[in-house]
């Protein structure tokens, strides 16, 4: 039996390294770990520690064709979309494509969390659209989630969490990843300046951003309570709503009419440094995974693993 492991240098990830060893004997699991180009410069400290961990060497591969994921986005001209991102494709997908095309492994061990209703969601999602990779989900059946793994990590194996946690991010995600929200580009601003810099340039030039404004719903339903509460009237009759309701919108005063509208771009270089001050330095999990469809689905089975009514082996 032969296992790859995909390791991200994220705490989850190591901890399904270490469950895997325990399992399936040193001997019979790989573990790859993808560079970015991007990543901090810690990660060095943490990958030889958990090699010491784990009596096992992590085989590092990179994508020579990009140096990091700013220059990924230059040469395609494309800096994200809601649900995709070109550098987590090329630097991390594709490398895991070239890895099962040259070795052959009976599963392949994911380090998603239990405890989170999106990474079980994710978890699903990949394993009915990815079946040949027979993916297995160490802390899933475990029951293990972020916090859990990062006690084990510095407690049970004596290993300092990477940098970028201590820094105050959720991920250890590259640095000025294109996947953040205000609060994260706040603190990569202070702390990654020339990453923050080009990534603004390359906005810019590309003519997209990183950060937009919440999208608000402009279903006629929203419309209809809006201007209602807005200008103060009674309901209008149901037939006809919607044309009313447009109307209405029209005559709103300015901003107001904005809201409506739905994203708005927020450019970095104009990006208020208060902005998120109040919030987390959230980025969304980047890995192996990308382009997996319908992740911003829940699937009510994610519930029913959840509560432990489901196991992921049920899944297929
Ligand atoms: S962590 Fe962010 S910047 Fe790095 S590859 Fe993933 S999406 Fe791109």
């Amino acid at each position: 039996m032969k296992v790859a492991v995909w390791w991200s240098a994220g705490v989850t990830s190591a901890i399904a390294a270490h469950l895997a060893i325990k399992k399936y004997g040193a001997e019979n699991v790989d573990i790859w770990f993808f560079e970015t180009g991007a990543h901090h410069k810690d990660n060095e400290r943490f990958i030889r520690e958990c090699e010491q961990w784990y009596g096992k060497h992590i085989s590092i591969v990179q994508n020579r064709l990009y140096k990091n994921p700013i220059d990924v986005m230059t040469k395609l001209n494309y800096i994200k979309s809601a649900y995709y991102a070109p550098c987590t494709d090329v630097l991390k997908k594709e490398m895991r494509l070239y890895v099962e095309e040259h070795y052959s492994y009976d599963h392949q061990i994911f380090g998603f969390e239990f405890g989170d209703i999106k990474e079980l969601n994710r978890a699903i999602r990949f394993k009915e659209q990815n079946a040949y990779t027979n993916p297995l989900f160490p802390l899933i059946d475990e029951k293990i989630s972020k916090p859990q793994a990062l006690w084990i990590l510095e407690n049970s194996a004596q290993i300092k969490r990477p940098m970028m946690y201590q820094l105050g991010f959720s991920n250890n995600n590259c640095k000025m990843c294109p996947k953040g929200g205000f609060a994260y580009f706040n603190l990569c601003r202070k702390l990654f300046k020339p990453f923050f810099d080009a990534t603004a340039k390359l906005e810019r030039i590309v003519g997209y951003t990183c950060a937009t404004t919440k999208l608000y719903s402009i279903t006629p339903k929203f419309l209809f309570k809006y201007v209602r509460k807005a200008k103060n009237i009674k309901p209008f009759p149901k037939r006809g709503v919607e044309k009313s309701v447009w109307i209405s919108a029209k005559l709103l005063p300015r901003p107001k009419r904005e809201r409506l509208k739905g994203r708005k771009k927020v450019w970095l270089d104009e990006l208020d440094p208060n902005r998120g001050r109040n919030m987390k330095p959230i980025t969304a999990e980047c890995g192996v995974i990308c382009a997996t469809e319908f992740t911003e689905f829940i699937d009510e089975r994610a519930e029913k693993l959840l509560s432990g009514q489901m196991k992921m082996e049920d899944i297929w």
